[in-house]
């Protein structure tokens, strides 16, 4: 299928090109004294995955471990409501081990280490969803693993900080600055910059420098390839539109690449937060510019000098001032559409699918699933298939807190 000149027929071999570009987004943008490290994870993954050897352990340890292939699931007590005919229905990602999408790529990322003879994996993480995928990774295959956490970050997401540390992981503190999520990537690229010859740095999105936005892609590409094969056996036809929330762009980049080559309307939803004005959402693809941050040329938030601005979402996983490069490609090509609710659609969807179809969502997915609802009652006919990227357990005492005394639990 040709889109706006690009044919997608041949697209996941010409992009990314060898240099990590999705047209003038992505690259590699890293300090000399990274470069060696970087370019040798590079050479090894684009060895590695051709391997058969490879390829069939991770298809094994995706079915035996992770419980892959997750379901599809017919929302029909949503759709219902709706009332128009249109039908909405969710891949089951929340169904995934640890119950989210990152264990794709933090699996993935693991069997690399492994398979280039490196001891340990290392990497940063904000709400701790991250570091507890890679964890979980970590103690399967028997490597070790420092995850760099900054010490706000940490008295906030307790809970997680123990995940990490039952699973065998050494969670170390960052104190410099703001002690969140942006010191703690820097003390976990200069720790892997002293460590590179026993470690592998594992990053938690299609984010940073080539060959990231590429590798996790193609780890998270699984979703989108059992998605399309489950709608249609159980339709008969391809659903009419694709619906995933972006934060770093992971999830919605493994759905999508399962439809990027298909007459499929396919939907990227931001986070709106409180509102439009800066530093109260984190839609960096809606109302960012161009630039370059964390090692890679992407659409970024900027405050008034041109550094990453302040973000806000409801949902820590969203919580991200740009996102992947590929994103922004596909932005550009008009063959993904971004769009944004805010918190409080959000929330309404939270409740709704839980109340309607037993399904606690993430509050990160429960943007795709606001967003498709506002869809539905645009179509007037057709399906729409979502992305349910986790699910809520890990958001119950946020929930609590806000809501506790809210309409929702008095209902
Ligand atoms: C981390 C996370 C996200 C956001 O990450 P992406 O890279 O944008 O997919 C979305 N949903 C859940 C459940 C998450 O844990």
């Amino acid at each position: 299928m040709k889109f706006n000149e690009i044919d997608f027929d041949t697209y996941f071999k010409n992009y990314p090109d060898k240099d990590g570009f999705f047209g003038k987004y992505g690259g590699s943008f890293i300090p000399e004294e990274l470069k060696e490290a970087i370019k040798e994870i590079n050479d090894a993954y684009q060895t590695i995955c051709k391997s058969s050897k490879f390829i069939s352990e991770l298809r094994r340890i995706r079915k035996e471990f992770q419980g892959r292939p997750t379901p599809i699931s017919h929302l029909e007590r949503l759709s219902k409501s709706i009332g128009n005919g249109v039908q909405i229905y969710v891949k089951r990602e929340d169904l995934n081990h640890t119950g989210a999408h990152k264990l794709n790529h933090c699996m993935g990322e693991a069997l690399l280490a492994k398979y280039m003879g490196k001891k340990k994996v290392i990497a940063e993480t904000g709400a701790g969803q991250h570091g507890v995928a890679l964890a979980t990774a970590a103690a399967y295959f028997g490597l070790e693993c420092d995850i760099y956490m900054g010490s706000v970050d940490i008295k906030k997401q307790a809970p997680n900080v123990a995940r990490m540390k039952i699973l065998g992981a050494r969670v170390i503190e960052v104190t410099d600055g703001l002690k969140t999520l942006k010191e703690a990537v820097d003390a976990a690229f200069a720790a892997y910059l002293k460590e590179y010859k026993t470690s592998i740095y594992c990053i938690g999105s299609v984010v940073g420098p080539h060959p990231f936005p590429m590798l996790v892609r193609d780890f998270q590409s699984v979703v989108g390839i059992e998605a399309r094969e489950q709608f249609l056996l159980m339709t008969g036809e391809l659903p009419d539109a694709v619906v995933a929330c972006v934060g770093g762009g992971s999830n919605a980049m493994g759905i999508f690449s399962g439809f990027l080559n298909y007459p499929v309307d396919i939907y990227g939803v931001e986070p709106l937060g409180r509102g439009k004005k800066l530093g109260d959402h984190a839609a960096s693809l809606t109302y960012g510019s161009e630039g370059i941050m964390h090692g890679f040329n992407s659409i970024m938030l900027k405050d008034e000098n041109g550094n990453p601005a302040p973000v806000y979402s409801i949902a820590s996983g969203l919580d991200y001032p740009s996102s992947g490069p590929e994103h922004a490609f596909l932005r550009d090509l008009g063959r993904v559409k971004y769009d944004v609710v805010d918190d409080s659609e959000t929330v309404d969807a939270f409740f709704k699918l839980s109340r309607l179809e037993g399904i606690i969502p993430a509050i990160e997915s429960s943007h795709a699933i606001a967003y498709a609802i506002k869809l539905a009652k645009k179509m007037n006919k057709g399906s729409i298939l979502v992305n349910l990227s986790g699910r809520g357990d890990k958001d119950m005492d946020y929930i609590i807190e806000k809501y506790g005394d809210s309409e929702y639990f008095k209902e």
